[in-house]
């Protein structure tokens, strides 16, 4: 066996097995673990083009967990992409125009925060397993702007040995996704809507983690923290292997031979979903340009096409919630890509961005990015885009997808690049039906009907059925109504362990 070790960001003092590093979930010092070495894989290999999604998953991510048995991840990813996903592809490739659109919104809670974080309670089990220091119960603590939640909460609802809570902003998620995580059952699951927003939130997770003297009673009462953001590097890893899969769907289709590179676009946010695609390429699948897509929050934007990273902006609320975001945690793990490997200057950026709000990259350091490509998209570009989409194509596109197709637009005719594009689709429109709507209907006022007059409207433009757990979601009784002030995270999380 090929041992692997992980590290934190910004030291690599501390070195942890997989099973370790997805446990802890965030390292002591603030930063985010990644591997110290990565995986060799040869995709020009036939090999490739005639697995399962699930078979596929286990060929890329079973490297990076050496220590766990390949038989028992083999079960896991079976039991974990298995008929709560509706469509038997699992990650179904549609040609939308001039693009494909990779769909990963087909899991229980109807966005692509389903594709890790159905894996993630398996490989915690799976960690648990394989560790000498053995844990009686695992504290997940999430932040989320509102998908990462109830995803969250389907997956570890009622998992042995683990308990879960969710902080989403109560004025910064839609109808749906709020009833999604109200209605949650499970003994052992917390949730709580904040007066704050997203960042507000991941925030305070992070200060959690780094509480020494809050880990140590943790501790002493058998309890560990863990986190299921996608700071944790168990919801990265498993992300890399659709973006394979999909690749592999293009060439089976015959829409490029098998080393021909593809594009990718991507709705950015925590910066989690771009980043495994980035790890892809990295690895040696054939990727050319990376197209990083934001709403009305540029951050990122601004970022790549400026070099400099400046979090004290305006927060905007829109139609894309799930990209609502001012500080993007995995960007420092591309920052460690950036500064080559030295953890001592990602430290530094990230003091830096603690205490003066911004770091800035060299013009050498900026070069290292020249695979991406940043744009933004508004508000409105976005509902205009769902119409265009919808009249040209009769493909009705989430808000998020949305972004993700317009910028991907914009970047074509900038360029004039005609390489094939795989645009990532991350939600279904049922989860945000009053934006989608509105984009395709402005006669009538969305806002004043109820959920279940936009749900029936939405399904019959689009002659597709209700999907089965949003009808189960509404006519559930409403059990977590428990609203908290941003300030008060950390002692609510106390409160209810008994610290
Ligand atoms: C989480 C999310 C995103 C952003 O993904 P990141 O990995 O955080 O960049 C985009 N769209 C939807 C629907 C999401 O739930």
């Amino acid at each position: 066996m090929k041992s692997l070790y992980y590290h934190s960001t910004r030291s690599k003092e501390e070195k942890l097995t997989f099973s370790q590093a997805v446990i802890k979930g965030l390292a002591q010092d603030g930063g985010l673990y990644i591997p110290e070495t990565w995986p060799d894989f040869d995709f020009s290999s036939q090999e490739w083009l005639g697995l399962s999604y699930q078979e596929l998953s286990l060929k890329v991510i079973a490297p990076f967990m050496p220590e766990i048995k390949s038989d028992d991840l083999s079960k896991a990813l079976n039991s974990a992409y298995d008929s709560k996903f509706s469509d038997p592809k699992i990650i179904p490739l549609k040609p939308v125009g001039d693009v494909h659109v990779l769909e990963l919104f087909h899991g229980r809670t109807l966005a692509f925060k389903d594709m890790a974080l159905s894996l993630l309670p398996h490989l915690i089990q799976l960690a648990q397993k394989s560790s000498t220091d053995v844990q009686k119960e695992i504290v997940i603590l999430t932040a989320t702007s509102g998908d990462t939640g109830k995803a969250a909460l389907e997956a570890f609802s009622g998992v042995s040995g683990t308990r879960i809570f969710v902080f989403y902003p109560t004025d910064g998620v839609s109808d749906i996704q709020k009833r999604q995580m109200a209605t949650q059952t499970g003994e052992n699951v917390h949730v709580y809507g904040i007066r704050g927003n997203f960042d507000d939130a991941q925030q305070a997770v992070k200060v959690i983690f780094s509480d020494q003297v809050l880990r140590k009673s943790l501790e002493a009462l058998g309890k560990v923290f863990s986190s299921a953001n996608s700071m944790n590097v168990g919801r990265l890893i498993p992300q890399i292997a659709y973006y394979v899969g999909a690749y592999f769907e293009l060439v089976k289709t015959g829409e490029i031979t098998q080393g021909q590179a593809v594009n990718v676009a991507i709705p950015t946010g925590n910066f989690g979903n771009i980043l495994a695609a980035y790890y892809a390429k990295k690895m040696g699948l054939p990727i050319g340009k990376l197209i990083c897509a934001s709403n009305a929050n540029t951050v990122l934007t601004d970022f790549f096409n400026e070099g400099i990273y400046q979090k004290d902006r305006v927060f905007h609320t829109t139609h894309s919630p799930s990209m609502d975001i001012v500080v993007s945690s995995n960007l420092e793990r591309l920052l460690f890509e950036v500064s080559k490997g030295d953890c001592g200057t990602v430290a530094n950026w990230m003091t830096a961005l603690q205490e003066k709000g911004k770091y800035a990259l060299d013009a050498g350091q900026r070069s290292i990015l020249k695979d991406f490509y940043a744009g933004a998209c508004s508000d409105e570009k976005t509902l205009e885009t769902i119409r265009e989409v919808y009249q040209t194509e009769k493909y009705v596109a989430d808000p998020h997808t949305a972004v993700a197709l317009a910028v991907e637009k914009e970047y074509r005719l900038k360029t004039g690049d005609v390489t094939k594009c795989i645009v990532v689709s991350t939600a279904s429109t049922f989860k945000f039906s009053e934006s989608v709507l509105k984009a395709l209907d402005e006669k009538v006022l969305w806002s004043d009907c109820t959920e279940v007059e936009r749900l029936n409207a939405l399904s019959n433009i689009m002659y597709e059925a209700l999907p089965g757990p949003l009808s189960e979601v509404l006519s559930a009784p409403i059990l977590h109504l428990e609203i908290c002030d941003k300030t008060a995270i950390q002692s609510v999380v106390e409160r209810v362990l008994g610290l």
